[in-house]
């Protein structure tokens, strides 16, 4: 009897432990679905990172399809008789400099007030020097460079009539107070030129001619001359540090 007894409590103990365990494991079903519930999370996340792709894409097809890729060079010309239609004047500009070129294209001009407002906030004084520029003012530009430094030395620095993209209304020299608003390599250790080098991408803009780029963009370092690409691009150019050239390759514009 006691063996049997014995058995029971044995049978009941058995029963108790395969509770228990069942218990264990329901609330280990509950842990997987607490996990489950961060699945979804993390799921909810690359859905948002892949919104947030499509919706790079589509404001980069957008820049695009309006021109803002535009590759002006010493290998890709400009028509001699282009002329962008929404030509804007810029408010900010140092005035001993030719009148006619105080425009940018709307959105760059727009883009540019708000990169000089912004400086200004932080005590930074940018003004440009050049921004638009008519095929036959760069006729003009080029004689006169021709002239005074020979066609050799000409050629490192300034365009050919059709090779420049401030044509495009898309590209504009800066100056500031400090280097009495001249186009000068010292504008890279002005204040403004710092600030320029590390913000002007929050803005659409990117520096044109970098240091090290000589190879591939065909010009001389150029702290002063910046391009409008919109903020999206100038995001990616700025982070990956390339130059327009290698961008427009990369994305297959
Ligand atoms: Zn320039």
């Amino acid at each position: 009897m006691k063996g049997k007894k014995r058995g029971k409590k044995h049978v009941c103990l058995r029963f108790l432990s395969f509770v228990l365990a069942a218990a264990l494991l329901f609330s280990l079903a509950a842990c997987g679905g607490a996990e489950d519930g961060s699945g979804s999370q993390e799921s909810s996340l690359q859905e948002k990172e892949s919104e947030a792709e499509a919706a790079e894409k589509a404001q980069l097809a957008e820049d695009e399809a309006n021109g803002l890729f535009l590759l002006v060079n010493k290998e890709h010309h400009i028509d001699a008789d282009y002329v962008p239609e929404d030509l804007e004047p810029i408010r900010y500009y140092a005035s001993d400099r030719n009148a006619n070129s105080r425009y940018m294209r709307a959105e760059a001009a727009d883009h540019f007030h708000e990169l000089v407002e912004a400086a200004a906030a932080e005590g930074i004084d940018i003004v440009m020097t050049t921004a638009y520029r008519s095929y036959e003012f760069q006729e003009i530009l080029w004689n006169y460079n021709v002239s005074e430094k020979g066609e050799e030395e000409a050629n490192k620095t300034s365009a050919r009539p059709g090779e420049s993209e401030h044509q495009t209304g898309l590209a504009v020299d800066l100056s500031t107070s400090e280097i009495d608003y001249r186009n000068s390599y010292d504008f890279e250790n002005t204040a403004a030129g710092k600030w320029v080098a590390e913000n002007a991408h929050r803005f659409g803009f990117i520096i044109r001619f970098p240091k090290d780029g000589t190879d591939i963009t065909g010009y001389s370092y150029e702290p002063w001359h910046l391009r409008y690409v919109g903020r999206t691009a100038a995001a990616d150019i700025y982070g990956q540090n390339l130059t327009l050239e290698e961008y427009v390759e990369q994305m297959g514009f």
